[in-house]
């Protein structure tokens, strides 16, 4: 099939066009970009150069450039330091077999940026900026995009407060940067379900907090709450309402998903807490298009497991941009330890996971126009 962007291209060439590239004199050779790219580790490795644009109180967002990738000049007083006004958001460029580079509901994610601004008082940066600034990173480092599949270049957008200054207050100096790290298989060899820890003590957000903001202070505030976890032999930590501790929430950094054994899926709703997933919102939309009733809900934690162990919930995954989906296998407590579905990926999971993948990597109809062209 031909797979068409609904998106045209040359509106994003346009954006991208606004922001000056510098190219990074020191590239690395082919063979070293080929090797990182046929072995990536997630996040440890950058792509030649980073995009960057900076706001001032008086001047508002300006001098978008492409420069080459390197470390940041940093005052110690930097209000970010101190304070944490940082958000981030998470997005991949996928290589399709034509060769052409591609990019999954990135209107979504400048959406949530700005929402994330909002919330922490940082200023908002345009749509038009953010696309404008992924659209030319890929343009610039476009060999960095993986071919094979499942391996794709995660761009990671973020902003902070950068001015020196230890008063608490709003910004008046913020910058913003996008990075490129080339990713592989988030499981090789297969699905494999993790073990989370349901943490009812230390909890990354509570009522009126930053939940549904994507900010660094958030995973700071789950790390405690996840080693706990690791501690237990578990992969991954759930979080419960911190108000009621009787309600599921999401995991660290991903949204959860339960299947019920007439077919119908429930998953928690968007109460202030829970970050509000962009892979989450488009299972609910494909789940839709086939007429399965997906439930957004409050769940409870203890019918949870009750429903495990009497076989009413038959699958439970979570999802995020990382790992698309991530089957779950087990839930443990210093209360309880229960296996779902014998500890094996359900069928829906598995057949969900190849769905979104396939419209991702152009393998079939994306019904949605949730595609975008870069180039
Ligand atoms: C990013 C994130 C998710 C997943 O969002 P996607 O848009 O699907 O990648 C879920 N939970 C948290 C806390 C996150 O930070």
């Amino acid at each position: 099939m031909t797979y068409e962007s609904h998106h045209d291209p040359a509106e994003l060439d346009a954006l991208a066009a606004n922001f000056t590239v510098l190219p990074n004199p020191n590239k690395a050779s082919d063979a070293k970009r080929a090797d990182i790219i046929d072995k990536p580790a997630f996040g440890q490795v950058f792509s030649d150069s980073m995009a960057h644009m900076t706001w001032t109180k008086g001047e508002g967002w300006g001098d978008r450039r492409i420069e080459p990738y390197a470390p940041l000049k940093l005052d110690p007083g930097a209000s970010v330091l101190h304070y944490a006004q940082e958000i981030f958001e998470g997005l991949k460029a996928y290589r399709h077999a034509d060769g052409s580079t591609w990019l999954f509901r990135p209107d979504a994610n400048a959406e949530r940026f700005q929402n994330s601004a909002e919330r922490l008082y940082l200023p908002q940066l345009p749509v038009d900026d953010f696309l404008g600034s992924v659209a030319a990173l890929i343009k610039e480092d476009r060999a960095w995009v993986p071919s094979r599949r499942e391996y794709t270049l995660y761009m990671r957008p973020f902003m902070f407060a950068s001015e020196p200054f230890l008063g608490v207050r709003a910004p008046e100096e913020v910058d913003y940067c996008v990075i490129a790290s080339p990713s592989g298989p988030y499981f090789t060899g297969g699905l494999k379900p993790v073990s989370i820890w349901v943490e009812d003590q230390f909890f990354r957000t509570g009522p009126g907090g930053t939940g549904y903001a994507k900010c660094g202070g958030n995973y700071a505030a789950s790390l405690l709450g996840e080693y706990r976890g690791i501690a237990q032999g578990c992969e991954q930590v759930c979080f419960v309402d911190a108000a009621t501790k009787t309600y599921l929430e999401e995991l660290g950094g991903m949204n959860m998903m339960i299947v019920h054994k007439d077919g119908h899926v429930e998953t928690p709703s968007l109460n202030g807490n829970i970050l509000p997933g962009v892979t989450r919102r488009s299972l609910i939309q494909l789940m839709a298009d086939e007429g399965r009733d997906v439930v957004e809900t409050m769940i409870e934690l203890d019918q949870l497991l009750e429903d495990i162990k009497s076989g009413e919930v038959t699958e439970v995954f979570a999802c995020g941009t990382a790992a698309i989906i991530t089957p779950i296998g087990r839930f443990k407590s210093d209360k309880f330890d229960i296996e779902v579905n014998g500890g094996k990926p359900g069928e829906l999971t598995t057949k969900l996971r190849e769905q979104l993948l396939g419209i991702q990597m152009g393998e079939i109809e994306d019904p949605h126009n949730w595609m975008w062209k870069v180039c």
